[in-house]
């Protein structure tokens, strides 16, 4: 049985697809820019490093560079489920998104959008 013969649909290699695996973002090369940054592709672990996941093909995926830093070690789903209802409707408005983790997720999020902030906010690292 050769793999021609498997019955899965062919998902790209990370390196050629377009969008986030988890947000839907149209993804830019490195040199896209500061006010991009949070767009560039990234290959992410679907199931992470730390939890066990392989470094095979099936396990890695494109993300952008916003999505890869806040999931860290999330679980995949529980991750894809959050970008879809906290990340994407936001990430427009790298400001909006700060305000909206902020106030569904805490701190710790909010800090995370602000290192891909242009005109980054003094606010939050200020209050430690
Ligand atoms: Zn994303």
């Amino acid at each position: 049985m050769s793999e021609d013969d498997d019955e899965r649909p062919a998902r790209p290699s990370w390196r050629l697809s377009p969008h986030c695996f988890y947000c839907s973002a149209q993804l830019v090369k490195a040199e896209g820019g500061a006010d991009r940054r949070h767009n560039v592709r990234t290959r992410d672990h679907i199931n992470p490093r730390a939890r066990g996941g392989p470094d095979a093909a099936y396990n890695l995926v494109a993300a952008c560079l916003l999505c890869n830093t806040l999931k860290e070690t999330t679980q995949p789903m529980v991750y894809w489920r959050f970008a879809l209802d906290h990340v994407a409707p936001y990430r427009h408005d790298l400001g909006r998104l700060r305000a909206h983790l902020l106030h569904v997720r805490g701190r710790r999020m909010a800090r995370v959008v602000e290192r891909f902030m242009v005109d980054r906010p003094a606010s939050l690292d200020a209050a430690e």
